[in-house]
């Protein structure tokens, strides 16, 4: 029995189809393999299948099958999509050895799994990012591990990152630069340059070697290609970050670098606002909200880190215990609002007559105290006494009839000179300031003084 094409339903079968005759020519194909190949059916039977555009990759598959009788599977692009084409060897009831391809268009599956990887990537992107501020241990440790991360992702060889303060800009972090370029950029050298860039408000920014050229301080550090990604959140500008590669005959950036440095730049920016975000708000858990000095939470925290760094190393630190005399007087005679301002002003003056290094804490409600790390019981007692004498002389301006001065008692005790631990050693303190209330106010009590029932007034 010959096989007649009208046995076969042929285009019931949805995807484009065909059978070869085993001399490799096409005994029939179904409507839609036509369509797809572009010739009427009735035209395409007895056609080498060789001689067919769609099939020429795949002629040598073919023959082989045709010749071992073996499946074969392989993938076409045609007409913009791509095609798995399974050549399959049969035999009729007949005995007859035929073969026949199925083409199955995967395209979607191919866009699908493209946009799977592109995501994949994303998300690696953006876990890797992540992790520097998750695990870094404070703000500028995780801004530096950042930029590490950064650099690593889009390999960069070196970068550095400015955040907007008002209208400059300054270098918070930097990676892979020298001293000499560190130090410029600090000093402004990149300032016309950030304003130049800003100005033209484009999503990303990049110099080749000859626009490089133009800035001394780049073009000596043997920068190639320079690009500068604007840092915004929420339309608002928060920086710029700088990638800057040395590589010789480095020409500029193509499709996926761009699309990698955008995507970049918009979780960098996202990270950035998170990262202020939780260092103001562990700001504002330490500080107090009349004066802006650090509150009492902050102040246990450090006194236990004070007691274990002299512990360490065997050094000496000291408190000044202040209390404003009379303030009740103060406040009932100018009223509280002028208490307050008092207590704003106040602050003002322990912070700028403390050193860099001392923690200035608002105690309480008319009581300050210092933490003067590596500080000797002398020393601090003559700090605590200009203290006195300023806010002794200082105007506090608390109405429109001018100022009204005010004096503070104070009590110092060290560590370990005065106790062996942090609450005897606030106890010497507040015995300290209790003599120096005691003794008629306006002085300063030191604890072992105080033990000698002697002022140093
Ligand atoms: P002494 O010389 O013994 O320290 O007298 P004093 O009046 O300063 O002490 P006292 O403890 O009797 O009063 C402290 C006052 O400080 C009472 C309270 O109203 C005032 N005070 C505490 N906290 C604040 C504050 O935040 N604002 C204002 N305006 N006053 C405060
Ligand atoms: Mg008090
Ligand atoms: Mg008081």
């Amino acid at each position: 029995m010959r096989l007649s094409s009208k046995d076969l339903p042929l285009d019931l079968i949805p995807d484009p189809f065909l059978i070869l005759l085993p001399d490799g020519t096409i005994f029939d194909v179904n409507t839609i393999c036509a369509d797809l190949i572009g010739i009427a059916r009735d035209s395409l039977a007895g056609r080498p299948f060789g001689d067919i555009e769609l099939f020429k990759p795949i002629t040598a598959e073919v023959e082989d099958a045709l010749r071992t009788e073996r499946e074969r599977k392989d993938v076409v692009f045609f007409h913009d999509r791509h095609f798995e084409v399974l050549i399959l060897p049969f035999q009729t009831m007949g005995g007859e050895r035929l073969i026949r391809i199925v083409l199955k268009d995967i395209s979607n599956s191919i866009d699908l799994e493209k946009e799977l990887l592109r995501r994949n990537k994303e998300l690696i992107i953006i876990n890797t990012l992540s992790s520097a501020f998750i695990t870094a241990e404070n703000v500028d440790a995780a801004i530096e591990e950042l930029l590490k991360k950064i650099l690593l992702i889009t390999d960069f060889s070196s970068g550095w990152l400015l955040f907007k303060e008002d209208s400059t800009f300054s270098l918070k972090t930097s990676s892979g630069i020298s001293e000499r370029l560190k130090k410029a950029i600090s000093e402004g050298a990149l300032s016309q340059l950030c304003s130049d860039l800003i100005k033209i408000r484009d999503p990303l920014y990049f110099l080749e070697a000859h626009d490089v050229s133009k800035y001394e301080t780049i073009r000596k550090e043997g920068i190639s290609l320079l690009t500068a990604v604007p840092l915004t959140y929420n339309t608002k500008l928060m920086g710029l970050l700088f990638l800057a590669s040395q590589r010789k005959g480095e020409k500029g950036l193509d499709f996926d670098a761009v699309a990698l440095l955008s995507l970049v730049g918009n979780h960098v920016s996202l990270i950035i606002d998170k990262i202020k975000l939780f260092h103001e708000t562990e700001r504002l858990s330490i500080t107090d909200s009349l004066t802006g000095l650090y509150n009492t939470r902050y102040f246990y925290r450090q006194l236990d880190v004070e007691i274990a760094r002299a512990n360490r190393y065997g050094h000496s630190f000291s408190l000044i215990l202040f209390d404003i005399d009379n303030f009740k007087f103060l406040n009932d005679t100018y009223g509280h609002q002028a208490g307050d301002d008092v207590l704003h002003e106040l602050a003002g003056i322990l912070k700028t007559i403390s050193r860099e290094t001392d923690i200035v804490v608002r105690y309480g409600g008319e009581e300050f105290i210092i933490i003067l790390p590596n500080t000797s019981e002398h020393e601090t007692v003559n700090l605590a006494d200009r203290i006195r004498v300023m806010v002794e002389k200082t105007p506090f301006l608390v109405d429109r009839s001018g100022g009204v001065t005010i004096t503070l008692s104070g009590g110092v005790a060290s560590y370990p000179q005065n106790a062996a631990d942090a609450s005897s050693l606030l106890y010497a303190a507040d015995s300290a300031l209790y003599a120096a209330k005691a003794a008629g106010k306006n002085m300063i009590i030191c604890s072992k003084a105080q033990a000698h029932e002697k002022d140093i007034r």
